[in-house]
């Protein structure tokens, strides 16, 4: 199918990009990487009247560690992300999630940004930002303005983003010695969505694990922390922390809810195992 006629102007600033969304509004999409708006136009899920190219707006690609955090810019590529040695140093969690979003044609195009603001309930980036409490860092008419992962994914698709707004940045704590990560997804073939995935961090206590946070993608209309697990998997129970598993998928094209519950506890068992194991 063919997209719904639209016109296309390339923003050359920020402030540009934020005007022409105040004056457009909902009539307007932002196109970074193409990967997941031209599928929608050509489906006709979308019909914007106006596409507005941010591609050519400078200082918004970058990857760098400012102070406790590591920034993320809304246009930085995945495969960029992907080769960076600052982000497997300093934000573990990005660098074994990345190769699972779909395949290097898709991660040379796709964009940080676009996939958080895009927030697709089975994609990993999201979940990701839940487990390591990131901030996303937004422009709009009025200024920018700061948003903690928590508050950003509000419903399916739908994001804390205003439509005069643009999301510009990430900004990820940094991992330390203390710092434990796990990332594990089932997907039918490697580089498909995934059918349920789990983003997880936490901090060695001793032999023990605290600040535990396991957050679910592909399970529900965001993604989703499960915050019984976490308790029980603090005390060191596994058992205890898949039976406690707070989650209730609805079935999809994909798998039935009961089949993603079950999917659910067998990557706890592996994400545990790798908190328990890995080193930043
Ligand atoms: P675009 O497609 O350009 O934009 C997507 C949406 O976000 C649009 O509504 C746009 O207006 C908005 N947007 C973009 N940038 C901004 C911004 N800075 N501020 C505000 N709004 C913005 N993703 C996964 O996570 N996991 C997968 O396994 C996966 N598999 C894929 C397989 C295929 C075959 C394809 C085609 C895509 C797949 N993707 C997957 C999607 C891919 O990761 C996209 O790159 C990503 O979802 C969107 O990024 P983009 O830069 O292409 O955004």
């Amino acid at each position: 199918m063919k997209p719904a006629p639209f016109a296309y102007t390339k923003a050359r600033t920020l402030k540009e990009a934020v005007a022409l969304l105040s004056k457009h509004k909902d009539d307007a999409r932002l196109l970074a990487g193409g990967q997941s708006l031209i599928a929608t136009l050509n489906m006709r899920l979308s019909a914007p009247e106006l596409l507005i190219d941010i591609n050519g707006i400078k200082g918004l690609d970058g990857i760098a560690k400012k102070g406790k955090f590591v920034e993320i810019g809304a246009l930085a590529r995945h495969a960029e992300v992907e080769r960076s040695e600052l982000i497997a140093t300093h934000a573990p969690l990005i660098a074994l999630a990345m190769p699972h979003i779909g395949h290097p044609a898709i991660r040379n195009r796709g964009t940080f940004g676009g996939s958080i603001a895009f927030a697709d309930p089975a994609a990993e980036l999201p979940a990701c930002l839940l487990a390591l409490g990131a901030e996303i860092d937004i422009a709009g008419p009025k200024g920018k303005r700061k948003v903690k992962a928590e508050a950003f994914f509000k419903g399916l698709f739908e994001t804390a983003l205003r439509p005069n707004e643009m999301l510009t940045a990430v900004r990820i704590p940094t991992a330390d010695k203390n710092t434990r990560v796990g990332f594990a997804e089932l997907a039918r073939r490697h580089g498909d969505y995934a059918i349920v995935g789990l983003a997880a961090s936490a901090r060695a206590n001793g032999k023990s694990l605290a600040d535990i946070r396991l957050a679910y993608f592909g399970v529900g209309a965001t993604p989703v922390r499960a915050k019984q697990s976490e308790a029980a998997l603090a005390k060191g129970d596994v058992d205890a922390a898949v039976a406690a598993l707070d989650l209730d998928p609805s079935d999809d094209v994909q798998a039935t809810g009961a089949v993603k519950k079950h999917l659910a506890g067998v990557l706890l068992r592996r994400v545990a195992k790798q908190l328990m194991e890995t080193r930043p």
